[in-house]
């Protein structure tokens, strides 16, 4: 089935800015509180949230297989179980109903009344119930920095790195929507020449620039994926945000990987970028460095050209771009992703979100945390209002943001923002 929403000449009756995030050929997926305070799933063209259960409900999606309520809910969880036809179908009649040409919603005042929003008088939410989180570690440069940091350029990458996307199994309660604060956690750490542990609040809290994807349900227990088929189960992308604190992720990380310096929170942007609006960003990936084993070897690109960039605001200051990568530095995609963590027969769940981990490019400028960017805190970074950081102070505010963009349409995910609040007393 085409995906005729992507068609870059198309032109909505809506107002919409040309460097928007979200011109018509975009229409992300989301969950927002209405003026009236009603949880709705929605989409988004220009600043225009819109109701995509006022939409059924009033008639919009006749012909196509939908339940009543499926709009009326408050996550995407069962949308995106309706599988990959049912969202291109959905995502191709939003493209028609908001096309310059079609007079049927354009010219009917009353419909629009119901469906349509301005941003500032809704809130976004958490877009789906995240059943299951799995974290990647997936960048080259990224693992080689913090593996040179910790073991030296000689042992930088660990044996198992070129064959398997490693990854772990996170923590789902501490997702948390853009516009959410984040405290700086409390935690057990080993102080730099120190015979005994200390307890305190972490001084060392760091951003790690990631992207995550969404599923759907996608195979049953004991069935793995095959890679070439693994992008049919991907519903869509969001910015991710995947809060470190580097000195309680030092000292407690051996030998069962990350733990508490991972799971106090990790914050997505709230519109979920379909894979289908990225296709025509699909680029192709990294070479294997070393041959790879044939349920990892792949067809076709698989990478997608999305620009990311990492931007910090001390209170009450300008923000400070302190970040430029790109997805397209992963060098496991996210077919490989999906069909190694099936391989062994674990099953995936619509809404589960596997973590990319964190995306460094090759210059010291593309690096995705400041762990890498200030060199473990060796060389400070300072911002437009003329203060250093090493790490991330209280009450900084962190913003993801990202877009793709070709010779004639952009398409972005928004905004990823998070303040971090001072530890709570104790
Ligand atoms: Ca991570």
């Amino acid at each position: 089935m085409p995906i005729t929403a992507n068609d870059p000449n198309r032109k909505t009756w809506l107002e919409t800015n040309p460097d928007t995030d979200f011109p018509i050929q975009n229409i992300p997926f989301g969950v927002f509180l209405t003026r009236d305070d009603i949880i709705t799933i929605g989409t988004r063209i220009g600043d225009y949230a819109i109701d995509l259960g006022a939409l059924h409900q009033l008639g919009y999606f006749k012909g196509i297989d939908l339940t009543d309520d499926i709009f009326l809910q408050d996550t995407l969880n069962d949308f995106i179980s309706d599988g990959r036809k049912t969202w291109r179908l959905v995502r191709n009649r939003i493209a028609d109903i908001f096309d310059k040409e079609n007079p049927e919603l354009r010219d009917n005042e009353n419909h629009r009344k119901h469906i349509l929003f301005t941003m500032d008088e809704i809130e976004m939410q958490l877009p789906v119930q995240v059943g299951d989180y799995t974290d990647f570690y997936s960048s080259k440069e990224h693992a080689t920095n913090v593996g040179t940091m910790f073991r030296g350029k000689e042992n930088a990458l660990m044996p198992n790195w070129l064959h398997i996307p490693v990854g772990y199994h996170g923590r789902s309660s501490s997702i948390i929507p853009s516009g959410i604060n984040a405290r700086r956690p409390w935690g057990q750490t080993m102080p730099e020449g120190a015979t005994e542990p200390v307890f305190g609040p972490s001084k060392l809290v760091d951003f790690e620039l990631e992207m995550a994807f969404i599923t759907t349900d996608a195979n049953a227990l004991g069935e793995p994926i095959p890679v070439n088929e693994a992008e049919d189960y991907i519903f869509g992308l969001v910015l991710f945000n995947d809060w470190s604190a580097r000195d309680i992720q030092k000292w407690e990380y051996v030998p069962l990987g990350p733990f508490l310096a991972k799971n106090f929170a990790s914050s997505i942007s709230p519109w979920i970028v379909t894979l289908d609006a990225l296709q025509p960003y699909k680029v192709e990936g990294p070479k294997p460095e070393r041959e790879q084993l044939p349920y990892l070897q792949y067809k076709g690109k698989k990478s997608y050209d999305i620009n990311l960039e990492v931007y910090i605001a001390p209170e009450n200051a300008a923000e400070t771009k302190v970040s430029t990568s790109n997805f397209k530095y992963m060098y496991w995609n996210m077919a490989q992703q999906l069909a190694h963590h099936t391989v062994n027969g674990c099953n995936v769940n619509s809404g589960d979100m596997m973590g990319s981990g964190t995306i460094s490019g090759p210059t010291p400028d593309s690096y995705g945390s400041m762990l890498e960017l200030t060199w473990r805190g060796a060389k400070p970074i300072t911002l437009s209002d003329g203060t250093e950081r090493k790490f991330i102070n209280d009450n900084d505010t962190v913003i993801l943001r990202g877009y793709c963009k070709n010779d004639k349409v952009r398409i972005g995910f928004g905004e990823c923002r998070t303040k971090l609040l001072p530890a709570i007393k104790q």
